[in-house]
């Protein structure tokens, strides 16, 4: 869809509305309210909206709770001992990956220093990590603590990619000539594979065929592409992921993680972790002997047993995903964001005030646009949310939006744009 068929007009957005496959999604879920009025919720990248059917799913498990107490582990089909297999076909379509190969747990922070234990096995010979300048700080981190936990340096060890000066997004190339340079002292690639600050998809297939070729490992947290863009983790032969529920998989504050592990690692006894009983094989679990033995594929990561109740919020949304479609999803995205696009660029264009850093090519960016804003810093953010528009500020001077496809209307972004158009005036 090109930005010629866009149009700043209500009519437009209107009719965009009418003829939008999805737009029956939008009642699904609760809009917060801002000043009174129902917001522009331009923020699911940060948190995501509640579904109307979440607090049905937990009263489910709830009932199940208050009747069969002990019993509701084992009892029928959603017996909580399962309840994981519940997510995995969901999951699984997300993430472009087979269904043993992911599995919902802990929080995301905590599942990146679990993978760090099975897959950054430093040598003398190979122990640098390769991760994007300014990487989300629980990232960053996480790596800094793991690095000395391994009793090496940090600065010895991490190696940042910086965009060319003059630009604010990596190129591929560059990410390649890295990874290629770092050669035989390269042991693990591990970055986002959606930037949270520029928006910048990375291209996970060739990052990890690069890694993969100097002999390291390949992996990436997806905390903003998880629900956002369309994944083949297992296709692009990435050798392990983490993301979380809360942001575009709109399962709740703080919700559960979730790790994929590729199939070659499936059967792997030998490779280290942290373990606990429910990694074990479930058929033995309840022996409750020594000797730890994995399950096959990503369970086998599992340390403990299931939050029955952040998981029914999780499948609440999950189920809504299944029905929509990632594919579906992702078309109106596009065109969503390239709406966004096309009306920020018609009305700011040529102001100076602000300045999209997020890449243009569609292929390289998901629902998000990030703005610098040149003049009038947070005053700009905090004059759109006197309006109503919840998107979020990012220090040192970036806004960013993120219409989502599932909930917002191109009248939500033709609305944006008529707070943009009034507030420009004043920062002009
Ligand atoms: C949101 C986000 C986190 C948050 O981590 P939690 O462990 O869920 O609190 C970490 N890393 C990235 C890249 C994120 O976007």
């Amino acid at each position: 869809m090109s930005e010629m068929n866009f149009e700043f007009s209500e009519d437009f957005a209107l009719r965009m509305d009418r003829e939008d496959p999805l737009s029956h999604f939008r009642s699904q879920f609760f809009f917060p309210k801002v000043y009174g009025q129902e917001a522009i919720y331009f923020c699911g990248n940060s948190l995501g909206l509640q579904p109307k059917s979440v607090s049905k799913y937990i009263d489910k498990e709830l009932s199940n709770w208050a009747n069969l107490a002990v019993d509701g582990h084992f009892h029928g089909e959603d017996a909580w001992y399962h309840i994981r297999k519940k997510s995995k076909p969901a999951l699984a379509e997300i993430l472009g990956t087979h269904e043993h190969e992911v599995v919902a747990m802990n929080n995301l922070t905590v599942n990146l220093h679990l993978l760090m234990v099975s897959f950054y096995r430093p040598t003398a010979k190979r122990f640098k990590i390769i991760i994007e300048k300014g990487a989300f700080p629980s990232d960053q981190y996480m790596l800094e603590t793991q690095v000395k936990y391994h009793g090496l340096n940090p600065d010895d060890v991490i190696v940042e990619l910086n965009p060319r000066p003059g630009e604010h997004t990596l190129r591929t190339a560059d990410i390649l000539a890295e990874i290629r340079k770092q050669g035989e002292q390269l042991a693990l690639v591990n970055m986002a594979g959606l930037q949270y600050y520029t928006g910048q998809v990375f291209d996970m297939k060739a990052i990890s065929a690069a890694a993969h070729e100097v002999g390291a490992l390949a992996g990436f947290d997806l905390a903003h592409a998880a629900g956002n863009v369309p994944l083949a983790l297992h296709d692009w032969d990435v050798d392990f992921a983490t993301w979380c529920s809360y942001k575009y998989m709109n399962s709740g504050p703080g919700n559960v993680s979730g790790i994929y592990i590729h199939e070659r690692f499936a059967q792997r006894p030998d490779l280290l972790r942290f373990a606990g009983w429910w990694g074990h094989d479930e058929g033995q679990r309840f022996l409750m002997e020594k000797g730890f033995i994995p399950m096959y594929g990503a369970d086998g990561w599992q340390l403990a047993n299931s939050n029955v109740l952040a998981l029914a919020a999780h499948q609440a949304s999950l189920d809504i995903f299944q029905e929509a479609g990632i594919q579906r999803l992702r078309q109106k995205s596009e065109r969503l964001t390239g709406y966004l696009e096309f009306l920020i660029k018609e009305i700011s264009g040529s102001t100076g005030i602000l300045e999209i850093i997020t890449p243009e090519n569609p292929s390289e960016r998901g629902c998000q646009l990030s703005l610098l804003i040149h003049r009038g810093g947070k005053a700009v953010f905090d004059e759109w949310y006197q309006q109503g528009v919840v998107g979020d500020w990012r220090n040192p001077n970036v806004i960013r939006l993120a219409p989502t496809p599932l909930y917002n209307s191109y009248m939500d972004v033709f609305r944006f744009a008529k707070i943009l158009e009034q507030s420009l005036k004043k920062f002009a």
